[in-house]
């Protein structure tokens, strides 16, 4: 087995009756790897999960992990731990059973179970905290708990069905550190179901996202951000302003010519690699702070709406009949601009050309 297919989705498809849940997904993940699954609601990504852990059976397709074949076996046989959204904890039980709950079913002698709880409680750091039940910790320590009880049974993949959802925001900032963490120590290959971007964005190390049952892209988070494959992942993962207009040269080199605004570019390259040719006509993605306000520049724009964030603001400015997004980043003296203002804007010279072309 080669470490780069550590688990390998082959060809997979889900039906619930006339909905294709999972489309023809195939996916190799490495061992160590953390691989987020998002996409809107809908979009397959618990199926996806539930698919891997034998919750679901796939209707085609084959699952394989460290080179076995799993399909035939049942949850608690694939060496995959699922958590679940709602942490599913037994309330009536102090955390150290919990924990040992998994060992106790899998018949593991009560001096190795002792070790092993201990040696899991440790890693989710609440070794202090067996003698409490669920009731008497934290949401975020509950959730540690759930992950402990998967870790405790030794797992080769630990799945995650949004586990911080039920989480306020630091908690969530601290226990993804946390997952994160954990996942580096133990090598652990992790699969993560969320539906907000930004945490799939700071947590992965490649995130493929889901839309009706097909991945769209399967990436690196800075490459699903800097180079989507087409407009719905351009959307969904961070702000857009779209662009279409045909690459044309004049005197001064190469431009891109939308009917309302022209700006120079350099050489552009299309999603396939192939440079674009003069004349042909295309979509580019260009995202908010790569625009920047430049009195000088020709393009000019009234802003409609402003929305201060802290270290940036965000200006909505009205572009004939359009509305572009530009971002600027707040220093304690750098100028801000009102409703009604009219400001110039440069755009990028090697901005993204996008797959699909956005009437
Ligand atoms: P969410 O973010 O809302 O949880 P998701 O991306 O996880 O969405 P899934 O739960 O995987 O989406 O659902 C994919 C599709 O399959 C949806 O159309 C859903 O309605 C359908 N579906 C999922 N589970 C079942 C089921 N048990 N019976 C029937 N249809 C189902």
């Amino acid at each position: 087995m080669s470490e780069n297919n550590f688990l390998e989705l082959k060809n997979i498809y889900k039906y619930f009756g006339d909905v294709k849940a999972v489309d023809n997904i195939s996916i190799s993940i490495k061992r160590g790897e953390l691989i987020s699954f998002i996409g809107p609601s809908g979009c397959g990504k618990t199926t996806l999960l539930r698919t891997i852990g034998g919750f679901n059976k796939q209707d085609a397709g084959e699952i394989i992990l460290d080179d076995e074949n799993i399909d035939a076996l049942p949850p608690e046989k694939r060496s995959t731990g699922m958590v679940f959204q709602n942490y599913a904890l037994f309330p009536h039980m102090t955390v150290y059973d919990n924990v040992a709950y998994g060992l106790k079913q899998a018949k593991v002698p009560k001096a190795e179970r002792h070790d092993r709880i201990m040696t899991a409680l440790s890693q989710v750091e609440l070794r202090d905290h067996g003698k409490r039940k669920p009731s008497e910790l934290s949401g975020g320590q509950q959730q540690r708990v759930a992950i402990a009880r998967c870790l405790v049974l030794e797992p080769k993949v630990l799945l995650l069905d949004e586990p911080l959802s039920n989480l306020d925001a630091n908690l969530r900032l601290s226990l993804r550190e946390e997952i994160r963490r954990i996942k580096e120590k133990l090598n652990l290959t992790v699969i993560f179901v969320t539906h907000d971007q930004e945490e799939a964005l700071s947590i992965s190390d490649r995130i493929a996202v889901l839309n009706g049952g097909v991945i769209q892209q399967l990436d690196q988070a800075d490459r699903i951000y800097n180079y989507p494959s087409n407009k719905f992942v351009s959307t969904f993962v961070g702000q857009a302003n779209f662009f279409t207009g045909h690459l044309q040269e004049g005197k001064e080199g190469l431009y891109f010519d939308t009917g309302t605004v022209t700006f120079p570019v350099e050489r552009l390259q299309k999603a396939d690699g192939e440079a674009m040719a003069i004349g042909e006509k295309a979509t580019v993605l260009v995202r908010p702070e790569r625009i920047k306000i430049n009195t000088s520049s020709p393009i000019k724009g009234k802003v409609v709406n402003t929305i201060y964030n802290g270290n940036f603001t965000r200006y909505f400015i009205e572009l004939e009949d359009e509305t572009v997004l530009v971002d600027a980043f707040n220093t304690m003296d750098n100028k801000t601009y009102q409703k009604g203002d009219v400001i110039g804007m440069e755009l990028p010279t090697s901005p993204h050309v996008i797959n699909d072309t956005v009437s």
